[in-house]
């Protein structure tokens, strides 16, 4: 369809025509749509889609928002007045065998399309904990993926993008050419000045073995749980992935004749991979006993796999459903986390909220790149709802929580895990924030590509 002389090979949705509703928010994960209202939609289908989008709506005085897989918690790309460009059409991937280099678009999700593609060619990528994540969103805001412990933030595994830049070229981005643009699309996120076309990606051989190890404990041991945790996390393996969730799904491991608790119970959920069961089950053996006086409900250690821990974390994350999400980096000790933590664990305010301790210490010494908070352990909360007479509620009982836990030692935040518009912390360090926007005001001086969503746009990447 051609519009201002501009011809496009996907659908352009104007405000007010008929299917603008559906691709406005049809995509969006999270039940809790947003009120917010572009002037038209591009459900794009080829490169010179994407380069005429911006071009288009430079001629008609828009900003341009983008979605790929949709997950994004706030649904950053629905933005009022601009050009939204969906990506959800794009899903095509090619493999170099000579590199181990996918190139691939960006709305393809990382554990239904990109995972199983690689897995036939013996290949893996650190992609999302839930299959349905789009790997555009997920890989420029870092990217916390399987084997992220050893393998880095999906977005250090980045190689080159193509990317569409505010005149509406098309260029490649990489370590050589145009390297301000690929420092600032691995960690950027939604503030990325560019509309990506394709990740270059580099890949890893497939682990033979993943073996998952989980505990259930009663929620009154939460500071015991921790002080275990905190203990064994700077000595383990990087392979190993150690989650503690608080949950109330009923369906959790038992010994044989244990009841389990009403509300909230405690799960130590950890994975490992390798190349043999004995090397895993060597790197496990720090939860091969839990410490002395601390009494599990149940414990089961298992093979697994990439798939089956996928589908697990999507019955945790059922679609159609509203959620308030936050989280917080800490480096807080276990004594100073458990009481506050304890507390936010047993008001999970419905069957599907849980919260999560992810062991990530220690810390390295990142690559050049914009992505740079991290800290010792990563805690988010998701809640999960249904009736919208609830949001206010929901949305402010996990900011003013996490806000708590922020106060104890808090670091910053993770991109992936906040809404800004209601509470806003620090995500990228203050020196590459300050990178960040100078390369914004080199690359897109007239503000062509939207900036980050936020409440109030004084606190944008202040820590406090
Ligand atoms: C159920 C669920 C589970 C999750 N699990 C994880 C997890 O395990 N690990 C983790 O790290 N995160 C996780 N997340 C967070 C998720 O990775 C982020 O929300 C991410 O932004 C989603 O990417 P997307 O492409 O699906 O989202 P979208 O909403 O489509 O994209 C988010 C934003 O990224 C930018 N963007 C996307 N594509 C492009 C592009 N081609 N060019 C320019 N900008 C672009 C845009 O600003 C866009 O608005 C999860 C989210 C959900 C809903």
């Amino acid at each position: 369809m051609s519009d201002s002389g501009f011809t496009f090979d996907g659908r352009l949705l104007k405000r007010g025509e008929e299917g603008y509703e559906e691709a406005r928010v049809g995509r969006v994960f999270n039940a809790r749509r947003p009120d917010r209202y572009p002037a038209a939609v591009l459900l794009a289908e080829s490169d010179d889609d994407l380069v005429n989008a911006v071009r288009w709506a430079r001629e008609e005085g828009l900003q341009v928002s983008v979605r790929s897989g949709g997950h994004s918690w706030a649904a950053w790309g629905v933005r009022d007045e601009t050009l939204l460009v969906d990506l959800g059409l794009l899903k095509d991937m090619t493999y170099d065998e000579e590199t181990g280099i996918i190139t691939t678009r960006t709305a393809v999700r990382g554990a239904l399309d990109l995972a199983p593609f690689l897995q036939e060619r013996g290949r893996s990528f650190p992609g999302g904990h839930c299959e349905s994540v789009g790997i555009g969103g997920f890989v420029l805001q870092g990217g916390q993926g399987w084997n992220s412990r050893s393998l880095g933030w999906a977005c250090e595994s980045l190689v080159a993008i193509d990317v569409v830049t505010a005149d509406g070229e098309l260029v490649r981005a990489d370590a050589e050419q145009n390297s301000d643009l690929w420092w600032a699309a691995r960690g950027a996120g939604p503030g990325f000045p560019g509309l990506v076309a394709r990740f270059h990606l580099q890949t890893y051989p497939l682990p033979p073995v993943m073996v998952q190890d989980t505990w259930t404990f009663r929620v009154e041991d939460t500071a015991p749980v921790l002080a275990w945790l905190h203990d064994v996390l700077p000595g383990l393996d990087r392979t190993v992935e150690p989650v503690l969730a608080a949950t109330r799904l009923p369906d959790v491991p038992l010994h044989p004749g244990v009841e389990r608790p009403t509300g909230t119970v405690l799960l130590v959920h950890t994975t490992c991979m390798g190349d043999s069961l004995e090397q895993v089950q060597q790197r496990l053996t720090p939860f091969a006993s839990c410490p002395a006086g601390l009494e599990e409900l149940g414990h089961v250690r298992s093979q697994t796999s990439i798939p089956e821990e996928n589908a697990a974390q999507a019955a945790q994350n059922p679609e159609g459903h509203r959620y308030a999400v936050d989280c917080t980096w800490s480096d807080a000790s276990a004594e100073q986390l458990a009481p506050v933590l304890e507390e936010l664990w047993r008001e999970l305010p419905t069957q599907h909220s849980f919260s999560i301790w992810y062991g990530w210490a220690p810390t390295r010494a990142l690559p050049d790149m914009a992505f740079s908070v991290e800290a010792n352990v990563y805690l988010a909360t998701y809640l999960i709802y249904t009736d919208p007479a609830e949001d206010e509620q929901m949305r402010d009982l996990v900011h003013s929580r996490t806000a708590r836990l922020a106060a104890l030692d808090g670091r910053g935040v993770y991109l992936g895990d906040t809404d800004f518009t209601r509470r806003t912390d620090r995500f990228l360090s203050e020196e590459n924030y300050a990178r960040l926007e100078e390369i914004r005001a080199v690359r897109d001086p007239e503000g062509r590509f939207v900036h980050y969503l936020v409440g109030d746009a004084s606190q944008l990447n202040v820590h406090s």
